[in-house]
């Protein structure tokens, strides 16, 4: 498989430092040896971002023709879903139909959400003062380092390349090393676009040399960071060092509290999505299932007979629900939290590896009693939840409440006031009640507490990806003080 070490104002660089092993995780083979970019290579592509921010030929493309070329990067991504499905797909271990019908269309629509903002998007006046107008402009803020996670690389790292260049920016991305290849075939597909050169420019490379080289730039003027919490702080401490604005999309261990009042089989639906969807792997899964006694026996029974009827396998099988892990040392740390003795909780359902080859784990449901047991509080980021039951709405609320993440509750009821009362109640950045993942692109998403600072959505990446410009300007010839007349 050809692998891209970087793509640099629309050349292609194959060649690198230290190479990194892409793995199938469905059958353990090696795929590719991808190159790392060096730092030459990153200021190479700092560069050409650099230069084409300051040539302007992007950043002062009249909007109309910039929300033009947005649509065509959407028209070409949705052309090209088969071949970015199927390299996502080998990469990731991600279920095929699951990458066709939501991942790759999300990309698509990353872009035209963009195109469709900055069509609307208006500064602010001010007209209060009697001899003055004052005007508020946001210019594009520069160049924009860009990092990915490996857990669905191009829905995530669309939306990135998408909110930073819509508003005149240039980019540079670097995706996970993990899982690089289909990131990197979409800033391929979208090449044909009609942006100009040197706007949108990828270097792959780990985290540390690569990553920490892209952040450190001089040229670099913000950072925008999906991935862990431990990542998350490395890269604020640099970027607060070096007084530049960052966003950070960080871990979770989102609490889906199911009230008896629920409706039970919606509820269970939602609940196996919620950790199922994404072979578990999502930011927001639904990690802690947390259900009220008078109805906690019977959604356990339901859920953990359903858990047990998913079908795991070959991610590229359409009946596949749950695929591998991205690797076999993320399936052996996910396995890891299965508990040792019953102080850490009971198995109710799976935590065994699935099959002989490939990074499989059985969905597994795990019963606590102590909330600070670990499987309750680590993000473990896998087909694996935590269960508790709860007695009282309060005691519902504490146990959500009682993490050090904050990106995500859900919540069953069919009683308007528990819902409402619910949302205020709930530390999360989002609150997703009778539902599962409802993404609005419109609306922020990022999270509270350790789950990050800043946040994705219309006016939230506004903000980030430019900078406000406060003018002034005299209503009428004014008459000045005459300073030594
Ligand atoms: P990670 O933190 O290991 O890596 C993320 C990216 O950061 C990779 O591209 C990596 O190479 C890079 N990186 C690592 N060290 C760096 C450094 N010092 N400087 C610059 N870059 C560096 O995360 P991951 O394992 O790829 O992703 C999984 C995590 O992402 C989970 O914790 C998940 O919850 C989180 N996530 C959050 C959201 C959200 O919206 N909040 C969405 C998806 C995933």
């Amino acid at each position: 498989m050809d692998t891209i070490t970087a793509l640099i104002a629309g050349e292609t660089i194959t060649r690198g430092e230290a190479p990194i092993p892409i793995i199938d995780p469905a059958t353990d083979t090696l795929v590719a040896e991808l190159p790392e970019a060096s730092g030459d290579t990153v200021d190479h592509a700092v560069a050409a971002a650099r230069r084409s921010f300051e040539e302007g030929a992007w950043r002062t493309m009249p909007v109309e023709q910039r929300q033009a070329v947005l649509r065509r990067c959407a028209d070409l991504i949705d052309a090209a879903v088969e071949p970015l499905a199927d390299i996502e797909c080998t990469n990731t271990g991600l279920p095929l139909a699951q990458i066709k019908g939501r991942s790759i269309p999300r990309a698509a629509d990353n872009f035209r959400f963009f195109a469709d903002y900055i069509g609307q998007a208006t500064g602010r006046l001010y007209e209060q003062h009697p001899d003055y107008l004052t005007m508020v402009r946001r210019e594009p803020i520069g160049v924009a380092a860009l990092i990915s996670p490996w857990n669905s690389p191009i829905a995530l790292g669309s939306m990135k390349i998408a909110s930073a260049i819509a508003f005149g920016n240039s980019c540079v991305i670097k995706p996970s090393e993990q899982a690089p290849l289909g990131i990197s075939r979409l800033v391929e597909v979208i090449g044909a676009a009609g942006l100009p050169p040197g706007v949108v420019n990828l270097v792959n490379g780990r985290g540390h040399s690569t990553g920490d080289r892209l952040v450190r730039h001089p040229d670099v003027d913000c950072v925008a960071f999906t991935g862990g919490t431990p990542t998350g702080r490395v890269i604020m401490r640099t970027a607060g060092e070096l007084l530049k604005p960052a966003v950070v999309e960080l871990g979770g261990k989102s609490a889906n509290i199911i009230f008896d009042d629920a409706d039970f089989e919606a509820a269970l639906d939602g609940a196996l999505l919620g950790i199922f969807t994404n072979n578990g792997q999502q930011c927001l899964a639904g990690s802690r299932i947390l259900v009220q006694r008078g109805i906690a026996d019977r959604f356990v029974e339901a859920f953990v007979e359903r858990a047990r009827r998913i079908r795991v396998g070959d991610p590229r099988d359409p009946a596949t629900v749950i695929g591998p892990m991205v690797s076999q040392r993320h399936r052996d740390h996910v396995l890891s939290f299965v508990p040792g003795g019953a102080a850490e909780g009971e198995t109710l359902t799976g935590g065994r590896r699935a099959g002989e080859v490939g990074a499989y784990v059985e969905p597994t449901l795990v019963r606590v009693s102590d909330p600070d047991a670990r499987v309750f509080q680590e993000e473990i980021f896998g087909p694996f939840a935590a269960l508790m039951v709860f007695d009282t709405d309060e005691d519902a609320y504490c146990l959500a409440n009682h993490s050090r993440f904050g990106l995500v509750s859900y919540v069953w009821s069919q009683s308007l006031q528990r819902i409402m009362t619910a949302q205020e109640r709930l530390q999360a950045g989002t609150v997703w009640c009778n539902t599962p993942m409802m993404r609005e692109l419109r609306a922020p998403f990022g999270g509270w507490k350790e789950s990050g600072i800043g946040a994705d959505g219309g006016l939230e990446c506004e903000a980030h990806y430019t900078r406000a410009k406060t003018v002034s300007v005299p209503r009428r010839p004014l008459p000045l003080r005459k300073l030594g007349a």
